[in-house]
């Protein structure tokens, strides 16, 4: 899939979609989550998101989830070295099984805090939420705007 939003071309592979759906059909309990690594080019205005991980929450609940940001880290410094620093960390994801996949107002605030520590390297910040009725939204923030697509049955 590609998609303009936010004057980016985001770039979606299929496995990641597939990977999504997994992991939200597997966990429909509680909150689920993780990051998105991929490719990106600054001057070009173009992030393309070639894997998600998902990372054990350090409490969850239906309505949030909060990540382990060492684990996070942890991830993205080995997947980096791995591809000789080819697979960047591009955004987050989660899931909302009880809800619409549209950005909560915690969702909004973490994802600008997100934007003002990685602004100077990416073109944009992507959060991709997973909500239910096969609902999905892609969120692509910078310094000056937010942008939420939604996508409606996705499956
Ligand atoms: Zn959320």
């Amino acid at each position: 899939m590609k998609y303009m939003i936010n004057e980016i071309e985001i770039i979606i592979n299929n496995k990641v979609l597939e990977d999504l759906n997994k992991l939200f059909e597997f966990c429909q309990r509680f909150e689920t989550g993780g990051i998105l690594l991929g490719k990106f080019s600054r001057k070009k205005k173009i992030i393309e998101v070639d894997e998600i991980h998902e990372i054990k929450a350090t409490n969850s609940s239906c309505v949030t989830y909060r990540r382990n940001v060492d684990m996070a880290q942890k991830i993205i410094d080995k997947r980096w070295k791995e591809t000789n620093g080819l697979l960047n960390y591009v955004g987050e994801w989660h899931t909302h099984p009880k809800m619409t996949a549209l950005p909560s107002q915690a969702d909004i605030f973490s994802l600008i805090d997100i934007i003002s520590k990685t602004e100077t390297i990416l073109p944009g910040t992507i959060m991709i939420i997973v909500g239910n009725n096969g609902e999905l939204t892609i969120t692509v923030g910078n310094r000056e705007t937010i942008q939420s697509y939604l996508f409606a049955n996705i499956k």
